[in-house]
């Protein structure tokens, strides 16, 4: 995808139902990236991607005419809503930058953090991951799920993601081009981003709160982002049931020679009902919880050798 004329820094920007939000972005970044203290003493030059993920508002129509305004500013508009993990695949495939920055339309990661993480990339970093300083902006229990979330995913998997950082980050042309040779279906791309190594960095800066728009991720859909994450980091669940049932097995061993001496020196007692119904519900609940985790990642599996698209490009605006 490299051209001639490529721009040194794509900003690229999943959207979906924006429409309120686009004018303000492109006006603010714009502002920013015109701004940007020079590089090797020229003036960064920079593109911005937006990637329309199937937005059913006005949407395209600003993202078109953003475009006229300034032909630096470019997108791809998918054939349908494929979730934000997607777009931004479909952002790294196109972006031409010899870096790439992902952001949020919602201008919760204030772009002038941009300017530090080009500093940090210019001393040799190949990627400057944004840290929040504070999670003020999120409400408590979304602040501590997430919390939550990335102490399971951390212990569990062996690549560690960065806590309290989000998808705002600058990435070199290297490790794009890592990212764009990974097959997966299951795109967590945070994942992918600690998965591919190279040397990291982050920066710190405050995150707001969204003003206008709304947020697109409900508790259930973080939930499933969670599971998506975990599942295809880490094969740990699948693993905790053979050492759950070697402990059961091993207890109901010991268990046994108990019941046979008891009887053996006692006699027999009618009696056992709770220590049955225990036993029985226990080591059903068990296995019907191992049979779900084992069905997530076979549901995975399937997703996987499917070997669709990951997304679908309807429309292409300002090249490809
Ligand atoms: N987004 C997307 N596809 C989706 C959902 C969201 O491209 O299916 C975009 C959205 O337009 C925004 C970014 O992903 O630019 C982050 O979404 P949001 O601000 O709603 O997430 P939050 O900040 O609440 O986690
Ligand atoms: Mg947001």
């Amino acid at each position: 995808m490299a051209v001639a004329d490529a721009p040194l820094l794509s900003v690229i920007v999943p959207v979906k139902d924006e429409e309120t939000v686009i004018g303000a972005f492109v006006a603010r970044v714009t502002q920013v990236l015109d701004t940007l203290p020079p590089l090797d003493g020229a003036t960064p030059s920079w593109e911005i991607l937006f990637i329309d993920d199937g937005s059913q508002d006005t949407t395209l129509a600003a993202i078109h005419a953003a475009h006229r305004g300034d032909s630096r500013i470019r997108a791809l508009s998918l054939s349908r809503n494929f979730g934000k993990e997607a777009a931004l695949s479909a952002g790294l495939d196109h972006a031409r930058g010899a870096a790439v920055v992902p952001m949020d339309v919602d201008l919760q990661d204030p772009p002038e953090v941009i300017a530090d993480m080009l500093l940090r990339w210019r001393e040799g970093y190949d990627v400057v991951y944004g840290v929040r300083r504070n999670r003020m902006a999120d409400s408590l229990p979304k602040r501590m799920t997430a919390d939550l979330y990335y102490r399971a995913h951390n212990w569990l998997s062996s690549d560690k993601i960065p806590e309290h950082a989000g998808d705002f980050r600058l990435l070199d042309r290297k490790v794009v081009e890592v990212i764009k040779l990974m097959p997966e279906r299951n795109r967590f791309m945070k994942g992918l981003f600690a998965w591919s190594g190279f040397r990291q960095t982050a920066v710190e800066y405050d995150r707001v709160p969204r003003s206008i728009g709304e947020t697109k991720f409900n508790y259930w859909k973080l939930w499933t982002l969670a599971i998506d994450g975990i599942t295809s980091a880490s094969t740990v669940p699948l693993r905790v049931w053979s050492y759950l049932g070697a402990a059961i097995a091993l207890m109901s061993l010991f268990y046994a020679v108990y019941l046979v001496l008891r009887t053996v020196f006692f006699g027999v007692d009618v009696a056992g009902y709770p220590s049955m119904m225990v036993a029985t519900l226990f080591l059903g609940g068990v296995q019907l919880l191992s049979l779900g985790v084992l069905g997530e990642y076979v549901g995975r599996i399937l997703v996987e050798v499917k070997h669709r698209p990951i997304y679908i490009v309807r429309e292409t605006i300002g090249g490809d």
